[in-house]
């Protein structure tokens, strides 16, 4: 069906003469600052409940104020801690793999004493190069990783303060499952009488990069792989 451009209205005699528009536009002036002058503005701190009715300066005094985002609002990665402050992360890779931007990387080290569990050494976001997809959320196992900051990346000067690393990104409340194996099992730097708080209340259990070209300078996956590769090579 073909699209038409709405034609141009003719413009009335009314309009022509100028001089009712004119009035009508100093009478909402007017209103505008009589309004603004002589009510003070809407305080309620529910700014989204905040009625239009007394003044019409509606604007918030941002950065104090801020809209709150929808609950579905995928913010800043955060890595989750454990309950001793430690990322809850086990370092298996599985973020970084199905990230469609690659832009994490991890290096993962052995929990001594502990033939099994990992821990990363390193995990490091480029959030300029993220694209918000939550596949990493989604990915996750261990609920280590997750973006409910309700927080955008802040405007930064260089593009180097937009990469995250483990110590940005480790922050927000602790999470424990009653499956967690060190919670099972103990960890040193828990108090005994905290950890079994932690048991009863744990939640129970709920149901290869492309970046030679990496756009942020100083960071690239492939970059940060081949160091830890030589690093490797020269403790043999
Ligand atoms: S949100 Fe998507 S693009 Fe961003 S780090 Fe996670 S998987 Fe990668
Ligand atoms: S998927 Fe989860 S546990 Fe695995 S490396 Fe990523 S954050 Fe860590």
């Amino acid at each position: 069906m073909p699209y038409h451009l709405p034609q141009d209205k003719p413009v009335s005699l009314r309009e022509r003469l100028y001089l009712t528009e004119a009035i009508r536009g100093l009478r909402i002036l007017t209103t505008h600052f009589v309004r603004n002058f002589f009510f003070s503005r809407e305080t309620n701190p529910d700014i989204l409940a905040r009625s239009r009715k007394l003044s019409l300066n509606a604007t918030l005094a941002y950065p104090e104020e801020k809209v709150p985002y929808p609950p579905g609002y995928r913010g800043l990665h955060r890595l989750v801690p454990r309950e001793d402050g430690k990322p809850r992360c086990v370092a298996c890779y599985m973020c970084a793999t199905v990230c469609p931007a690659q832009c994490i990387y991890i290096e993962a080290g052995e929990v001594d004493g502990d033939p099994i569990e990992k821990y990363p050494t390193q995990f490091v976001i480029d959030e300029l190069r993220c694209v918000v997809c939550g596949f990493c959320v989604e990915a996750c196992p261990k609920d280590a990783i997750r973006m409910d900051t309700g927080e955008h990346a802040p405007p930064t000067y260089e593009r180097s303060q937009q990469i995250w690393d483990l110590k940005r990104l480790l922050r927000g409340t602790p999470v424990s499952y009653q499956y967690d194996p060190w919670l099972r099992r103990g960890a040193s730097a828990i108090p005994e009488e905290k950890l079994a708080e932690m048991r009863a209340n744990a939640r129970p259990f709920p149901s290869v990069a492309t970046d030679e070209y990496a756009q942020t300078p100083g960071f690239s996956v492939r970059a940060l792989a081949a160091e830890a590769r030589a690093r490797n090579e020269a403790k043999k």
